[in-house]
């Protein structure tokens, strides 16, 4: 038999273990979201649901998704499987001012819709301290004001197995790592539907729904139309023109709980993920995944929407010490039997492999 409300309820929800993708939202009418918290408002009577079965934090199994994604086990225990490791920008002067860094996600969902290879974008739209909001786009100028990093957990997947199940127009998805491992699930349900582009973006922790209780008490950062996480430094805000930083050390509280047992920094199923370089926040780091992923990223360099360079191999041993540490932490912490961490199927041999990487 299989599991469904109850079990999320139990397992996920209650257990604040909830990472806000969002992708249970499009499969049940008793579940909703209010203010980034996803509930049950109504007891469900079912006992199998594709709520649980969608849940990455039901259960996430990273060598089933390899096999659905990579159609191969992975080659690179800590980044995932990837074929190019890159420093990638915009070209285009709006997307570049738009964008957190070098814009590379949203130039990349602007060439998917305008080369035709997707009809739809979901991405998410809103402003960082204004409860950010699932955004279907259409057009240039949708995706553009959409551009910026939210650093809530929207959970902009609620349309996405509507949108599937509708089938008809292809879907370019931009997401955080845990939505691409969710994306992933419902994709393999909704099977009217085509995920053309699954763009992933870098994320090591979100801050939970205590944020906007936080901003209350902070009329000054309420209208912050930009926010960033410089490197070694506090979280700096843009209002107004002006620049406002608040201490790391009052941010940390007001991360999501789910958060600190998260596995997969650089969304690994994505077709392509895309962080900053924690060096010149001009550029991103573009990492291609999939066939599909470097076709788009080919094309698009092609028609003079982005600019890719090699990644400096001297940088990429401290991108991966800053994945790899996190996937450490998370391994103690499934290891210790702790149960914020037993929603991970890791196998023994790829745990050894995050532990023996970068060891001579
Ligand atoms: C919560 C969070 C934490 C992050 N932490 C890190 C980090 O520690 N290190 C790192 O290298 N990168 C991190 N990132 C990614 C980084 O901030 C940039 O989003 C990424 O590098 C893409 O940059 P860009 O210039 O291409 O962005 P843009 O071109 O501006 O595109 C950003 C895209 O992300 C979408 N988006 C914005 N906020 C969210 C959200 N909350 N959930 C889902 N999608 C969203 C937008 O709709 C847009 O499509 C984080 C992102 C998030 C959302
Ligand atoms: S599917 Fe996503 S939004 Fe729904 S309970 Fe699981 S983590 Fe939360
Ligand atoms: S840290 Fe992981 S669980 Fe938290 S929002 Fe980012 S990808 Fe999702």
């Amino acid at each position: 038999m299989g599991r469904g409300p109850s079990e999320l309820q139990a397992q996920v929800l209650a257990a604040d273990l909830c990472t806000a993708c969002g992708a249970c939202l499009g499969h049940c009418p008793y579940l909703k979201t209010l203010g980034e918290r996803v509930a049950f408002i109504h007891p469900c009577p079912r006992d199998e649901g594709r709520c649980f079965e969608v849940c990455p934090r039901a259960s996430l199994d990273p060598e089933s998704l390899d096999r659905q994604v990579l159609g191969a086990p992975r080659r690179h225990p800590v980044l995932g499987g990837h074929d190019g490791l890159y420093f990638a920008r915009a070209l285009d002067a709006d997307v570049r001012a738009r964008g957190q860094y070098g814009g590379v996600a949203t130039a990349l969902t602007l060439f998917a819709l305008e080369s035709g290879l997707a009809g739809a974008a979901l991405v998410t739209g809103g402003t960082p301290t204004r409860q950010p909001h699932a955004v279907v786009a259409r057009d240039r100028d949708a995706v553009l004001a959409a551009a910026g990093t939210k650093y809530s957990a929207c959970p902009t997947l609620e349309p996405l197995a509507g949108l599937l199940r509708e089938g008809g127009e292809a879907l370019a998805v931009v997401g955080r790592p845990c939505q691409v491992a969710a994306a992933r699930k419902v994709e393999a349900h909704e099977k009217n539907g085509r995920l053309a582009a699954l763009i992933g973006i870098f994320c090591f922790w979100a801050l939970a729904p205590a944020f906007y209780r936080f901003l209350a008490g902070r009329p000054d950062l309420q209208r912050a139309i930009k926010m960033d996480l410089p490197k070694d430094g506090d979280m700096a805000f843009v209002v107004n023109g002006r620049a406002a930083s608040v201490p790391l050390d009052e941010i940390r509280p007001l991360i999501r709980a789910a958060c600190q047992t998260c596995f997969d920094p650089t969304a690994e199923w994505a077709d392509v993920s895309v962080g900053s370089t924690e060096y010149d926040p001009a550029w991103n780091t573009l990492v291609v995944r999939t066939a599909r992923g470097r076709d788009l990223v080919e094309r698009a360099g092609a028609a003079g929407a982005l600019e890719v360079r090699p990644y400096p191999p001297e940088r990429i041993p401290i991108l991966e010490e800053a994945v790899q540490r996190k996937k450490l932490r998370v391994l103690d912490a499934l290891e210790s039997g702790r149960p914020e961490a037993a929603y991970l199927r890791i196998p023994a041999a790829q745990r050894d492999a995050v532990r023996a990487h970068g060891r001579a």
